[in-house]
């Protein structure tokens, strides 16, 4: 099962795709995590992408699109795999298309996750993030239980720089007037479908969980 989770900054594709993955037992590969892992390790994708994420703009296609191709030919996406925050426009979506097309596989669900807007905004300015493992906290409506330590892994827990007030309204832009034309896309498609984001992290799986219709472990 290949699948892809939709939506703006702070619908929840990251928490809902570590459930999914481990749900389904296949990856989810964030590109949003990929490029941070390699600006914090200076990699050279890592210096050309930093000031891209930095205003809250897209890191360009080809950067991203060799980096997906890179991720998705690996072994353990041979089952199927979560796309978090990939394609994020119509030319990374025709990029995807081709490059499933070359290894005979194709996207079988887009889940776009709906959010209301003030809700993200409460959500991207109160979240933080471990270093160490990944895992989404918020200030109020879900904060660790040792300030700023994680309660998974013991990491440090941080904001991202792209969380910050003035950075947000940037990226929700470049998601009004970039990454929203894929809803048509993907609904000329017949592949799209939207599933209410409000709620807890457990029912919101729930929901996606009934859409896709496949039960757990059986991707
Ligand atoms: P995310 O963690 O998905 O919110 O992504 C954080 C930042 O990484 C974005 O604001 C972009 O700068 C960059 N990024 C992540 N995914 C993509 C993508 N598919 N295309 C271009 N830039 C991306």
């Amino acid at each position: 099962m290949n699948l892809i989770l939709f939506g703006p900054p702070g619908a929840g594709k990251g928490t809902q795709g570590k459930a999914l993955a481990e749900r389904f037992g296949i990856p989810q590969i964030s590109t949003g995590d990929i490029l941070r892992e390699n600006v914090r390790m200076n990699t050279p994708l890592g210096m050309k992408a930093k000031e891209y994420m930095e205003r809250g703009a897209l890191v360009p296609d080809e950067v991203v699109v060799d980096m997906v191709k890179v991720r998705i030919s690996r072994d353990d996406c041979r089952r199927g795999f979560i796309l978090d925050g990939f394609p994020r426009n119509v030319a990374q979506a025709e990029a995807l298309r081709e490059m499933l097309r070359g290894i005979g596989k194709q996207i079988d669900h887009v889940i776009g996750i709906d959010v209301p807007k003030e809700e993200i905004i409460r959500r991207l300015s109160g979240r933080r993030v471990c270093r160490g493992c990944g895992a989404n906290y918020h200030v109020i409506y879900n904060p660790p239980s040792k300030d700023s330590v994680c309660d998974r892994c013991g990491g440090e827990i941080y904001q991202r720089d792209d969380d910050r007030e003035e950075t947000i309204e940037a990226r929700l832009e470049v998601y009004r007037q970039q990454t929203l034309p894929l809803v048509d896309y993907y609904t000329r498609m017949g592949i799209y479908r939207a599933v209410d984001g409000t709620g807890s992290a457990e029912q919101i799986t729930e929901r996606i969980v009934g859409i896709i219709g496949q039960r757990g472990n059986n991707p």
